[in-house]
């Protein structure tokens, strides 16, 4: 496989307009599900089966209110936990797009309850859902359909403001790197999230659990695929 493709997603630029939201919803033709009113800015209360990007909305109360948006999606881990999950139960359920290095959730791969909570589990980021009714799973495809005709994803190519950044991974590191530089003066807490285990990563600029509890990886579940496959191994070392 090659580099493959990433996406960049600085927050400080994020307005929280929803703009890339509603085009993934669109593009992927996914259907509107009831939502509630949560009484804050973020809608709905989390993905779902035909939510695949939702832009979280956060608010830290104090002298001065602080407002946190994180636009949450797949981050096309380099080495994914969910394939190696799904690999283990339901061959073929999970792929790696060769070009991009998108993951890829099949769609036409029945997946059964307890093999999902499994491939769920496995998620640093708590990404995969699944359509409970025909046991088909779904998230972000990376927009890989669109790139592969050399379109840029959905979700970047209707940003307003240049949060969204995508393009071949090399170069959107070192994208990421720069822009990191040039904001540390004034944001001592600023960061790239997990930036070499995944595709998709942002640029925060405080604690990252001010944003949401999964805006980085929940290391407890592990991240790369050496903690994968030792997972993997525990049921045969315990008879060895
Ligand atoms: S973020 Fe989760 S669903 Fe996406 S590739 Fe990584 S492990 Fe899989
Ligand atoms: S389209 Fe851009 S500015 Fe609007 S919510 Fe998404 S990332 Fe933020």
């Amino acid at each position: 496989m090659t580099d493959g493709k990433s996406i960049f997603i600085d927050t400080t630029k994020c307005t929280a307009c929803r703009g890339c939201q509603i085009a993934c919803k669109q593009w992927n033709q996914r259907a509107t599900e009831k939502t509630i009113n949560l009484g804050n800015h973020q809608n709905p209360s989390d993905l779902s089966y035909n939510t695949w990007k939702l832009v979280r909305f956060s608010e830290i109360p104090g002298e001065e209110v602080t407002w946190y948006f994180f636009p949450d999606q797949c981050r096309h881990c380099l080495n994914p936990p969910c394939k190696d999950a799904a690999d283990r139960k339901v061959k073929g359920a999970i792929a790696q797009e060769e070009k991009t290095g998108a993951v890829i959730f099949n769609s036409k791969v029945k997946v059964k309850p307890a093999d999902f909570k499994g491939i769920r589990e496995a998620c640093p980021y708590d990404i995969p859902r699944i359509n409970a009714g025909d046991g088909m799973m779904a998230k972000c495809t990376l927009c890989f359909n669109r790139v592969s005709g050399g379109m840029l994803p959905a979700c970047v190519k209707t940003c307003p403001t240049g949060a969204m950044n995508f393009g071949d991974r090399k170069e959107i590191l070192e994208k990421a790197k720069k822009r990191l530089e040039s904001v540390q003066g004034k944001y001592q807490e600023a960061m790239l999230t997990d930036m070499d285990d995944v595709r998709v990563f942002y640029l925060l600029v405080d604690d990252p659990k001010k944003y949401y509890k999964r805006a980085v990886a929940d290391n407890t579940i592990g991240i790369t695929r050496k903690a994968a496959l030792k997972r993997l191994l525990q049921p045969l070392s315990m008879f060895g």
